[in-house]
């Protein structure tokens, strides 16, 4: 007689920490967590979700994501950090939804494009990056995608489908993953693959990244990371470029690595015209503390988790700089970071 263990059984931890994983180090007790490998895996824990009535979650770094204090008990979290593979599949790049994004500026730098800087520091993985449209100044997550691999979640078969990036309805931060329940599981780049040496570094480093970056969501871990990885190739001759130079200047002058956050919380209001950080600074709330969550002195759309903060510290913050936008401007922020 065989013995059959449940996908939950097999794939969930019991009674985790999510503040673990998220960089804004805050969450309560998941009764519930799981890191799957692969699509199989992944397919084979929703069905059982779905046949048992549980309900889940599904996240990559925790980058862009506020964890409750107290999750529900039948809350099943799904994390796709561990979802990591990476190939060339007829002349293209295919990277499955757990890869980091910041790891794509160093398979640009070792092929010799700079169409990937942009992704160099940017933090999170490439799932969520494509359902979030991730960018980097001028730069989006949707410009360098052929191909987007995922599940539908409300087909019985949950086999993976593909749609082209011209479907996707990328705009700012947008993207069709956030109107459907559709989970990203992987995609193929229109980036050019240039030799066998690319492909082989860019394996070794995504090893590396799995055996020594991936598992804490802290942001410090991530930075030394991947500087790491960029100093190391400039001691074998391949040279940081500028514009990636650039990004370190940028992220280290505003101290985006320095204390747990989740990067900017609401979205740009391009009606408007002026960013949310500058509207925050103009209302002197710049510094305001409450509980153990502080607005960031350095960036006003940022903030950062400085003494064991509280997900009730965040949203009290948020509420303040939404409501203070409103009074003296006139709209209400949009929300960047996803409150689960
Ligand atoms: C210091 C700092 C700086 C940042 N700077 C930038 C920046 O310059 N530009 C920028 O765009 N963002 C920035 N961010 C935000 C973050 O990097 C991005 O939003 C990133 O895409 C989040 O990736 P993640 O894996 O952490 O997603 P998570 O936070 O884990 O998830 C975010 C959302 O995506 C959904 N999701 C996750 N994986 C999948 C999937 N496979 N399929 C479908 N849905 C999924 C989740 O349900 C959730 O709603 C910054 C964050 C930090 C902490």
């Amino acid at each position: 007689m065989t013995l059959h263990t449940s996908a939950i059984d097999r794939l969930c931890k019991r009674n985790v920490e999510l503040s673990a994983f998220s960089t804004y180090g805050i969450g309560g007790s998941a009764h519930y967590l799981a890191m799957p490998e692969t699509a199989n895996d992944l397919a084979e824990l929703l069905q059982e979700c779905n046949k048992r009535g549980m309900p889940w979650y599904i996240f990559g770094m925790g980058s862009n994501i506020l964890f409750p204090d107290e999750p529900k008990h039948d809350l099943v979290f799904i994390s796709l950090k561990n979802l990591v593979d990476l190939r060339v599949s007829e002349g293209k790049w295919h990277v499955s939804s757990g890869t980091p994004m910041s790891l794509l500026s160093l398979m640009g730098l070792l092929g010799g494009t700079d169409l990937l800087d942009f992704t160099f520091l940017l933090p999170g993985c490439v799932g969520a990056g494509i359902y979030m449209n991730a960018k980097y100044n001028a730069r989006q997550i949707c410009d360098i995608l052929d191909t987007v691999y995922y599940i539908d979640t409300t087909d019985p078969s949950l086999s993976v489908q593909s749609i082209p990036v011209s479907e996707c309805l990328f705009a700012y931060k947008q993207s069709i993953f956030q109107q459907r329940p559709w989970i990203v599981v992987g995609a193929d780049l229109n980036i050019p693959v240039s030799s066998e040496e690319q492909i082989n570094t860019t394996s070794v480093l995504l090893t590396d990244w799995k055996t020594r970056g991936s598992h804490p969501s802290s942001l410090p871990s991530f930075f030394s990371f991947f500087l790491g990885e960029v100093h190391a190739l400039a001691g074998k001759g391949i040279q940081t470029p500028q514009s990636m130079l650039d990004i370190i200047k940028y992220r280290t002058s505003k101290r985006h690595f320095d204390y747990p956050s989740c990067g900017s919380v609401f979205k740009n209001n391009y009606d408007y015209g002026v960013a949310v950080g500058s509207l925050v600074d103009q209302l002197n709330l710049k510094g305001t503390e409450y509980g153990g969550a502080i607005i960031s002195p350095h960036h006003g759309n940022m903030i950062l988790n400085q003494k064991h903060a509280k997900a009730t510290d965040i949203l009290y913050l948020m509420n303040l700089i939404s409501e203070s936008i409103n009074n003296q401007f006139g709209f209400v922020p949009e929300p960047e970071i996803v409150l689960v």
